[in-house]
């Protein structure tokens, strides 16, 4: 059992990790522990940067996107020389476990400091990309999504009325959830994404074609890590004759109020992740598998690549 925990949020920031905060506070307080609050990541630790917090700490943070705590990308934590000094300044508060709010390198850097100091350590996923293995949901995913989808709303009317066609590229540099669902929910013709090859060519026969037949607008989701926007709405410009346009929906995709899903989920998570270190739980990621909280191993979690699901693949081509 640990008395004194601390929590931090690191790496790319995401909608909902307020609420993710709030909850490992209050649970943590709920349970009669102490609880620090990290500031900017694992830089804080190092500078030093940690307060004790009380409940009203937390209070008006769970609308808010963005992380109150702060994060940050620390290159000194990357090193073990990093990591030695930051157990020591944990351990100088008193800071017994950590829960740790971030993406698939903040979980890394999590599972090393754990694995060469032996403090418990539970992560959280919260990263707009939906890219952490062993999970189907990370923290601020859903946001992100929505956001994309009121963007991908306001280029159907203008395409439609142009008969444009329309390149949005979209957050994802590695993985292309982002990109499958919102093109999925937006009704995109063509979504690229970094998992899948595809043929630009091919793709630019395709819209000939279409509008030769009368097709009014095509909507095509490009996530970053299948190729720069820019280039795709060149190419299919040159190849077609078209009129394309191009959007890159950039930071605007990190921000905003959290949606239910997402202030939900992180508090559902955020509960988790304070009962389990409390109890004395480490090494392991709080994720949802079909609806439920499940705890993922975090060596697991980190060392293996999440896939696409297929099933969304071969849906978003039917229906496109
Ligand atoms: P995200 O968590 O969103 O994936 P980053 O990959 O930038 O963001 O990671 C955030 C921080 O986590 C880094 O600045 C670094 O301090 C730490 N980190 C990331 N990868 C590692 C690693 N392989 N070893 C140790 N620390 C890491």
């Amino acid at each position: 059992m640990l008395n004194c925990i601390g929590v931090l949020t690191s790496g790319g920031d995401s909608p909902g990790m307020n609420a993710t905060t709030r909850a490992v506070v209050r649970t943590a307080l709920f349970e009669g522990a102490e609880v620090w609050g990290i500031h900017n990541g694992y830089r804080g630790i190092l500078d030093g940067e940690m307060f004790k917090m009380e409940r009203k700490d937390v209070g008006d943070i769970i609308q808010r996107g963005g992380t109150f705590l702060g994060t940050a990308r620390c290159h000194r934590f990357m090193t073990p020389e990093g990591r030695a000094e930051a157990y020591e300044k944990l351990k100088a508060k008193g800071i017994e476990g950590l829960v740790i709010i971030g993406g698939d390198g903040s979980l890394r850097g999590a599972s090393l400091l754990s694995e060469e100091h032996g403090i418990p350590i539970v992560g959280l996923p919260g990263t707009i990309d939906n890219d952490v293995w062993g999970t189907d949901y990370t923290i601020g995913s859903d946001t992100a999504a929505n956001t994309i989808i009121d963007a991908i709303n306001k280029l159907r009317d203008t395409a439609s009325a142009h008969r444009r066609v329309v390149v949005l590229e979209v957050m994802g540099r590695h993985c292309g959830w982002l990109a499958l669902m919102s093109g999925i929910s937006g009704g995109a013709e063509y979504i690229l994404v970094p998992e899948e090859d595809f043929d630009l060519e091919e793709i630019s026969n395709e819209i000939k074609e279409a509008y030769k037949k009368g097709k009014r607008y095509i909507l095509v989701v490009v996530a970053e890590g299948a190729g720069s926007g820019i280039e795709v709405g060149n190419f299919i410009a040159e190849h077609t004759d078209i009129e394309t346009r191009v959007s890159v929906l950039g930071h605007i995709q990190r921000g905003g109020t959290p949606s239910v899903i997402d202030r939900v989920k992180a508090s559902q998570l955020g509960e988790k992740a304070a009962l389990a270190i409390l109890s004395g739980l480490s090494n392991v990621v709080f994720g949802f598998h079909r609806g439920n909280v499940v705890a993922i191993d975090l060596h697991d979690a980190v060392t293996n690549k999440k896939k696409l699901d297929p099933e969304y693949m071969r849906l978003a081509k039917v229906l496109a």
